[in-house]
């Protein structure tokens, strides 16, 4: 197979950040994908429906000429959220989920939740609305390792919540474990996940070994090789509850090259291409469609788009940095070869 044709795919995942910083991201991010799941985790956070419009329209102010991209935005979840602005969220028409982190979980999560059993309220509410809670699933706390956060997050606090409010529509986002993967696969059919081009394309010793490469740090952290295999084996299963979700948060180059540097891999310079290369590796681009352009809008109730992409197997080299705000990012796999490219 040297090219495939696919309903234009969507991101369920990803961080466009604000102001200046949106020129870069926003037609990165259109660049192939029709729609995008915005994370709300700004300064300060988008916790009402009148902030996620503020930010809508300062999105919008930026999607480039002919675009059909559209933002489909969420709130942060606090200890304050009322079931009111549930509510209100759900009559906007413009707010599709909202964002569970744990309070200080990764960047910008400050203001997070700092007790799930104190929600009831509030997921009660979304589950009567049908609104999808986008979780960050990892505990916070001192006494568990930062490899194990996503495992002991589902068994202390996933798995409660998901016998409490069954009907409840929940995204495991960013899965990085083995037991993420089973627990979405063996799940019933209103819980989905989302996996990043990183964590299919990567395992911990590319970050660590031989030099740590501060590119491939992010939340949560990659695992080992064995949860890469998993992540892979989910993604092309075809099943209807994996989807695409890049994570794709840029971060400048100097905040990443640092003493204490901060977590997020942008990936919108070449996100398709990257998943493609999965696919193809582990021979099931027929598969590639149902993950980056299906399962994600069947999932969250929303029409399939009606214009398509095309890629070709044609080498080329990832950009070694890309313009961000006033000065670059280094975006993931700067420097190295894609055997896939985006024709049209
Ligand atoms: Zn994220």
């Amino acid at each position: 197979m040297d090219s495939i044709t696919l309903i234009r795919p969507d991101d369920w995942h990803i961080h466009l950040r604000d102001n200046l910083a949106l020129e870069t991201t926003v037609p990165a991010a259109a660049r192939c994908f029709d729609r995008g799941i915005v994370m709300p985790n700004l300064t300060p956070p988008v916790t009402t429906v009148s902030r996620a419009s503020a930010y809508r329209e300062r999105i919008l102010a930026h999607t480039p000429y002919g675009s059909n991209w559209q933002p489909l935005m969420v709130l942060y979840l606090t200890d304050n959220t009322s079931p009111k602005e549930i509510h209100a969220a759900a009559e906007s028409g413009f707010i599709y989920g909202c964002k569970y982190y744990p309070a200080g979980a990764t960047t910008n999560s400050d203001s997070g939740v700092t007790d799930l059993t104190k929600m009831d309220a509030v997921f009660e509410a979304m589950q009567s609305v049908g609104m999808v809670l986008q979780m960050h699933g990892e505990v916070t706390s001192d006494d568990v390792d930062i490899f194990d956060r996503e495992a002991v997050f589902i068994e202390r606090h996933l798995r409660p919540l998901v016998a409490k409010f069954p009907d409840l529509k929940i995204v495991l986002e960013h899965i990085t474990t083995q037991q993420g993967a089973e627990f979405v696969l063996n799940a019933s059919d209103n819980i989905g996940a989302t996996i990043t081009p990183q964590h299919l394309l990567y395992n911990r010793n590319h970050m660590l070994v031989g030099g740590i490469r501060p590119h491939l740090f992010c939340l949560p952290i990659l695992k080992r090789d064995v949860h890469q295999q998993a992540l892979i084996k989910a993604a092309v299963s075809g099943n209807q509850k994996i989807f695409l979700g890049t994570d794709s948060a840029p971060h400048t180059q100097d905040a990443k090259e640092s003493s204490c540097g901060c977590a997020g891999c942008f990936s919108h310079h070449a996100a398709i291409e990257m998943y493609a290369e999965v696919f193809d590796q582990a021979g099931a681009m027929d598969k590639l469609e149902a993950f980056a352009s299906t399962n994600g809008c069947d999932f969250y109730g929303l029409p399939r788009n009606n214009s398509t992409i095309l890629l070709r197997r044609e080498p080329w080299k990832i950009q070694a940095a890309v313009p961000y705000e006033d000065t670059q990012l280094i975006p993931l796999g700067a420097g190295t070869t894609l055997n896939w490219m985006l024709v049209e």
